[in-house]
C-alpha cells in the first residue's frame, strides 16, 4: 500500500494503493469467452437487529479452478480486518464439506494473514461462505479506511478487509453479486468493478480483487458511464460539483498517460478522525473527508489518489507488505503528478499549483529528519510523522530533479513524462518494467538511465 501525507502535523494519512478493472454487466468485452477460472462473489447484507444500519454481511464465494489454500488479511496495513469478527467459514466441493487447516502468518510489523489450507482437488469448483459482523459503533481510526464501516447510509470498505482469496497470483473473471433485499428499497450497490451487479472487465489476480472497494445503501452519486463517484456523509460545499471536476481530470489522465481503465469509481466517506486521506485502488481509489475538508484540499487528495490508480508502484501494487522501502517511487511521483497534470489540463489555477509546490518543499527542506536515508524509512514509517512524509516530498522533488537531468541529457528531447509513459506501457505489455530501476535514490543514474534505456521516449 503507500500510506500518506500527514498534512501539516496532523495525524491525517493517506495510503495509496493498488489495481483493478471495471464495467458494468453485458459489457461487449465480455462477450467472448476467456481462458481463465472465475472467482464468483455474492453479498448479502443484513440487518440483524431492525435498526435500519447494516450490522452483519454473508458473504459466498465459487471458485472454478480453486487452489489447496486460501487467505485473508488479518491485519492490513495496521487496520484490524473483518477476520476477528467473522464465522469460522465453510468449504464445500459438490455440496460436500472441505476440511480446512488455518494457520497465521505475519507478514510484516503491519501485515497479517490467516491461510486456509484444504484437500487438494483442483478440477471441481470450491465454495467458501461465512458470515462478517459489522460494528455500527467501531471507533474511528487514523488509518487507511480499509475496514468495513456501517452507518445510516450504508456500508463501505475494502475487499482486502473482509473477503478470503485464493493464495496464488492467478487472474481470474470475477463477478459480484448483491442481494440487496435486508436493506431499504432505494438502496444501491456498487464496488470498483462498477455499479449493481459485476464481472470484471478483465481477468484480475488476488492482489487486484483485495483492492476493490465496495459500497451499499443511499450514497449521493455522480454516475458519467466510464467515470462514477459515490460518497457517504455531506460535505461543505456540493459534492456533485467536485465530482464532475474528478471526472474532467479523469478523462485527462487518461490521454495523457495514453491508456485508460474501461471504468473508474471513487469512493467517499467521512472519518472525523482522519479527513483527507486517500487509498488507491484497483481502476479505483476511496478517501476520507468531513465538513472541514475544503474543495482545494479534495482535489489535491483525488488528484492524488487518481494517480496512484494509473501509476501504481514499482511493483503492481503499492499494498503489498514490505512496500514501505519503495514509497519514494509511487508517492513521489503522486505528488509531482497531482500538482502538475491538474495544472497542465487547466483544471487548477498557478496559484494553486504553487501552494501545492511550496507546501512540499516548506515541509522537506524544514524537516528536522531530512537526513534520514531510504532504507530506514520502512522502520520509522509510522513510528513518526517527519519519517512518515518523507517518501512524499523528498520523492516529488526527486523527480522534479530527474525531470530536470533528463531534459538536460537529451538536449530538451526528452522528460519524465515520455519515461513514466513507456514504464506503463512496457507493464501493460507484460514486461519486466521494474528493470531498468533499483530501489535507490540516486538521480544520477536514474538520468544516465533514462537516457540510455529510454532512447525514444
Ligand atoms: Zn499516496
Amino acid at each position: 500500500m503507500a500510506l500518506r501525507n500527514p498534512i501539516m502535523g496532523g495525524a491525517v494519512m493517506r495510503a495509496g494503493g493498488a489495481i483493478l478493472a471495471a464495467l458494468a454487466l453485458f459489457s461487449p468485452t465480455w462477450a467472448s469467452s476467456r481462458d481463465t477460472g472465475t472467482l464468483a462473489i455474492a453479498l448479502t447484507p443484513a440487518d440483524g437487529d431492525g435498526d435500519g444500519i447494516v450490522d452483519r454481511m454473508d458473504v459466498a464465494i465459487t471458485i472454478a479452478d480453486p487452489p489447496d489454500a486460501f487467505t485473508m488479511k488479518t491485519l492490513a496495513n495496521n487496520v484490524p480486518t473483518a477476520a476477528s469478527d467473522m464465522t469460522a467459514p465453510v468449504f464445500t466441493r459438490a455440496d460436500a464439506p472441505v476440511a480446512a487447516r488455518v494457520e497465521t502468518r505475519q507478514e510484516d510489523a503491519s501485515n497479517a494473514v490467516r491461510l486456509w489450507h484444504v484437500a487438494n482437488g483442483q478440477q471441481a469448483p470450491l465454495s467458501i461462505a461465512y458470515r462478517v459482523t459489522l460494528d455500527p459503533d467501531r471507533a474511528a481510526l487514523a488509518l487507511p479506511q480499509y475496514e468495513l464501516r456501517t452507518g445510516t447510509e450504508g456500508f463501505s470498505g475494502a475487499a482486502l478487509s473482509f473477503l478470503i482469496l485464493p493464495d496464488d497470483d492467478i487472474a481470474r473473471d470475477v463477478t459480484i453479486a448483491w442481494h440487496l433485499g435486508a436493506m431499504e428499497p432505494s438502496a444501491r450497490a456498487l464496488s470498483s468493478l462498477g455499479i449493481g451487479d459485476v464481472r470484471s472487465a478483465r481477468p484480475l489476480r488476488p492482489v487486484e480483487i483485495g483492492s476493490t472497494y465496495v459500497m451499499a445503501g443511499t450514497p449521493k452519486m455522480v454516475d458519467n458511464g466510464a467515470f462514477f463517484a459515490a460518497w457517504q456523509g455531506d460535505m461543505a460545499f456540493a459534492g456533485e460539483g467536485l465530482m464532475e471536476w474528478a471526472g474532467q481530470l479523469h478523462r485527462y489522465y487518461g490521454e495523457f498517460f495514453r491508456h485508460a481503465p474501461d471504468s473508474f469509481g471513487v469512493f467517499g466517506r467521512t472519518n472525523p478522525l482522519n479527513p483527507g486521506s486517500g487509498i488507491g485502488l484497483t481502476d479505483s481509489f476511496a478517501f476520507t473527508f468531513d465538513e472541514s475538508s475544503t474543495q482545494a484540499d479534495l482535489k489535491g487528495l483525488l488528484a492524488h489518489e487518481m494517480l496512484h490508480a494509473f501509476v501504481r508502484s514499482l511493483g503492481d501494487t503499492m499494498d503489498a507488505a514490505h512496500g514501505l522501502s519503495s514509497a519514494w517511487f509511487g508517492e513521489g511521483l503522486a505528488v509531482y503528478y497531482q500538482r502538475a497534470l491538474p495544472w497542465r489540463a487547466g483544471l487548477i489555477d498557478d496559484a494553486a499549483f504553487l501552494d501545492d509546490l511550496n507546501a512540499t518543499a516548506g515541509r522537506y527542506y524544514t524537516n528536522a529528519l531530512i537526513a534520514t536515508p531510504n532504507d530506514a524509512i520502512a522502520d520509522g514509517f509510522w513510528r513518526d510523522t517527519r519519517v512518515r512524509v518523507l517518501p512524499y516530498d523528498r520523492g516529488s522533488l526527486y523527480f522534479a530533479k530527474l525531470d530536470a537531468d533528463i531534459r538536460a541529457a537529451s538536449a530538451n528531447a526528452r522528460n519524465l513524462d515520455g519515461l513514466v509513459r513507456a514504464m506503463l506501457a512496457e507493464r501493460r505489455a507484460g514486461g519486466r518494467w521494474i528493470r531498468p530501476f533499483s530501489n535507490v535514490c540516486c538521480a544520477p543514474i536514474w538520468a544516465r538511465r533514462a537516457s540510455t534505456d529510454f532512447a525514444t521516449c
